[in-house]
């Protein structure tokens, strides 16, 4: 008998749930297509299920034909982004997560006040790109205390730092160690900048580690904050495992296995987790049980963009509706004068 424990929380965050919602709505309000900037979420299964619905991903805005409705995803973009699609006057709606932008805000704040900024984050993610975008004046990357060391800033230079939202409270602490070791004013968030639902998972995911004898978390190999909880596993002497749904559970796993950990990165959906279920009951009996954890009531508010679509689309409808009977008329009256 296999015991399989749920971790509470896991899976959507309300950003992810926002993100999804929106290219949902647009949808609805404006028909297909609706083009979305990058995968509005790192989950494959996510961006199948909108693909399907009429949504067209592209990494790039001149993949975007003019005046079509497009969607920048929960990571945030650049400001270069935004004064292009502006330029293009392409309908945009932003379902930038209100956590990053949060990020972005207090990145501008501590330029503003004089202080030479540090963002602690993995190069190359796109929420890293679109914070370094969003910030008019010299940002310092670094992904670890080591590339804290090797910063050619003099030690009594002001600083502050703000945070990647989806990093490892751990690392992140230890960076921030280094920070305020090598130099002598840092001001900055503490951890509080990682997310309240990057925190929680990562918090149930190592009471998990103490009950179970495997950890699998549910997730995209391209997902930050999924990463970092196989990691957790990892780090507490488990055999972690990030897989994408139950398809990829591997029966070697399992052996001489009694009690299974199961989580979900912030971006994969709950269906995702019960097919792993699924797949692990198809192994042999299992008795499922779910840990206490805390329980998360944070939403956030849908951008007001959205109903200036509905809007656009009731206008554009309109038009329609007035080009189609105007049309109707002529046509009437050159069959009219066609009788004649
Ligand atoms: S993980 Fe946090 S920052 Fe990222 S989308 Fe979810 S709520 Fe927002």
């Amino acid at each position: 008998m296999i015991k399989i424990i749920l971790a509470q929380p896991r899976g959507f965050c309300a950003g992810v749930i926002r993100a999804i919602e929106i290219v949902d709505q647009a949808l609805d309000r404006v028909g297909a297509p609706v083009y979305v900037r990058h995968e509005i979420v790192h989950n494959r299964h996510v961006v199948d299920t909108l693909k399907a619905k009429g949504a067209v991903f592209v990494e790039e805005l001149s993949e975007v034909p003019s005046g079509e409705v497009t969607v920048f995803s929960a990571h945030g973009v650049a400001r270069t982004v935004q004064e292009e699609a502006e330029q293009r006057g392409l309908p945009v709606v932003d379902a930038t997560c209100p956590l990053v932008n949060k990020v972005h805000a207090q990145g501008r704040r501590y330029l503003s006040h004089g202080r030479t900024l540090i963002l602690i984050g993995h190069a190359g993610h796109p929420e890293i790109e679109g914070t370094l975008g969003q910030i008019d004046g010299p940002v310092h990357l670094v992904g670890s205390a080591e590339q804290v060391a090797s910063l050619d800033i003099p030690a009594d230079t002001p600083v502050a730092f703000i945070t990647q939202t989806t990093l490892s409270v751990d690392d992140t602490r230890s960076v921030i160690a280094a920070l305020r070791q090598k130099f002598t004013d840092v001001i900055g968030p503490d951890t509080s900048d990682i997310c309240y639902a990057t925190q929680n998972r990562q918090a149930a995911v190592r009471d998990l580690c103490k009950k179970s004898d495997l950890i699998l978390v549910v997730g995209s190999p391209n997902s930050s904050n999924s990463n970092r909880l196989r990691e957790i596993g990892l780090e507490e002497g488990l055999p972690s495992y990030l897989i994408a749904d139950g398809s990829e559970i591997d029966p070697v796993w399992f052996e001489g296995i009694n009690t299974v950990g199961l989580t979900a990165g912030a971006s994969a959906p709950e269906e995702l987790v019960q097919s792993v279920i699924t797949a692990i009951r198809a192994l042999g009996p299992v008795t499922v049980e779910q840990l206490a954890g805390v329980e998360e009531k944070i939403a956030f508010r849908l951008p007001p963009t959205l109903r200036h679509l509905k809007a656009r689309n009731a206008a554009h409808n309109n038009l329609d509706n007035k080009t189609a009977a105007s049309k109707e008329a002529d046509s009437l009256s050159n069959d009219t004068e066609q009788e004649a």
